[in-house]
């Protein structure tokens, strides 16, 4: 075992700050990875202050890794070190179940292992994610991050990049659909530039009027203010497909309400608390489906890291150092963030 710098909250209502974990050395199918940078998402807050059920003490955060391969196992054959590599949102599954047969690892049977707060079956405890200097991960899940993406605006691929890349492949984004993006946040400014480069029609639907010449700037052809009940009406019955990356809950009605016959609406925001009941006579009127849908598989992970590079899809990212983590949680509950914090871990060392 390793100690390693890290950064972590020690409970729900005391700030992040420096810590030390232990790392497991690297097995026969292990890779051991220095991290250079992590992308912060607001998973990483809903976690880190306890908001979510189960959330266990002390909390590293961060499943958006992006770093150097420094050693493998004697098993490994695909990775060496100096590979430019990933970790997204786990780090583990159970290999056997159909979804991990089938390549949907994020839908084990028995639940996959988290990046952080899931059982460490290697050393007990709960795992420890990216806020900090290296982290050892079995072979099958880690990605290769392709040459021309630049590695700090490469990191939230990892996790926002594929939250919204796997289900806008599933419900068939592309050319001839009308494609809404729900929240002008990390996972929705990686939404609009990959529901655009699928070829879709993008519509951004924000809440803050400052965001919309952003939105065009990132391939959204239109943007609606949310909350503008006549943008809204003029909108209802025009959507294919609706992508919900709003952070906090809300009335999915007013969204619903948007789509055309046969659409779906699907939920990736995963707020504290439930949302109000759904309209379901709206629903059946328009056979309409509101779903769900977390990550994507390791397989297309890496697909989509390859899209991104033939696309040239990056984040737009501040960087900030480790020490900074705590206002940009901050700043992320005002939606004061273009688009994606990320952590230069070089900077882990003095915080
Ligand atoms: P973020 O950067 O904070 O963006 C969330 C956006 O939602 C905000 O920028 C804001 O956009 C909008 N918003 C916030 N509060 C709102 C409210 N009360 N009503 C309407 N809109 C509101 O967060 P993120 O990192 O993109 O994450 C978004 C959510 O997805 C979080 O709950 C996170 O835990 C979850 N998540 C899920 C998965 C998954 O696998 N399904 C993966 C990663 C993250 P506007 O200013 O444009 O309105
Ligand atoms: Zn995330």
């Amino acid at each position: 075992m390793t100690s390693t710098r890290a950064y972590a909250s020690q409970s729900a209502t005391t700030p992040l700050g420096p810590h030390t974990i232990e790392r497991r050395e690297p097995g026969p199918h292990d890779v051991k990875i220095d991290i250079l940078y992590c992308g912060v998402c607001h998973s990483d807050l809903h976690m880190a202050r306890g908001e979510w059920h189960g959330a266990k003490f002390p909390c590293v955060p961060g499943h958006e890794i992006v770093g150097t391969v420094v050693a493998v196992g004697s098993h490994v054959r695909e990775f060496q070190p100096g590979d430019r590599v990933g970790v997204g949102c786990m780090v583990d599954s159970c290999g056997e179940c159909e979804s991990c047969k089938a390549g949907n690892e994020q839908y084990c049977y028995a639940g996959n292992t988290g990046t952080y707060n899931s059982h460490d079956k290697h050393l007990g405890g709960h795992t420890f994610g990216g806020y900090s200097a290296s982290i050892t991960v079995d072979e099958g899940f880690v990605l290769n991050i392709p040459d021309n993406l630049p590695l700090d605006a490469a990191a939230p691929l990892l996790c926002a990049g594929i939250t919204l890349y796997s289900p806008l492949k599933h419900w068939h984004a592309g050319p001839g659909k009308k494609v809404g993006i729900i929240g002008l946040g990390g996972l929705g400014h990686m939404g609009v530039k990959i529901a655009r480069a699928l070829g879709a029609h993008v519509v951004m639907l924000t809440t803050s009027p400052e965001k919309a010449a952003d939105a065009q700037k990132l391939g959204a052809h239109e943007v609606i203010l949310s909350t503008d009940a006549a943008q809204m009406k003029a909108a209802e019955k025009t959507f294919d497909l609706l992508m919900n990356t709003v952070s906090a809950s809300h009335d999915l009605n007013a969204y619903t309400r948007l789509l055309n016959f046969d659409g779906a609406h699907v939920l990736l925001g995963i707020p504290p608390t439930p949302y109000p009941p759904l309209d379901v006579g709206r629903m059946i009127g328009n056979r309409l489906t509101v779903a769900a849908s977390t990550i994507g598989g390791i397989r297309e992970t890496q697909e989509m890291l390859d899209f991104c590079a033939a696309h040239h899809i990056v984040s737009d990212i501040e960087t900030i150092r480790m020490d900074q983590v705590n206002d940009a949680y901050e700043r992320m509950l005002k939606g004061d963030v273009k688009y994606r914090f990320v952590i230069d871990m070089a900077t882990l060392k003095g915080a």
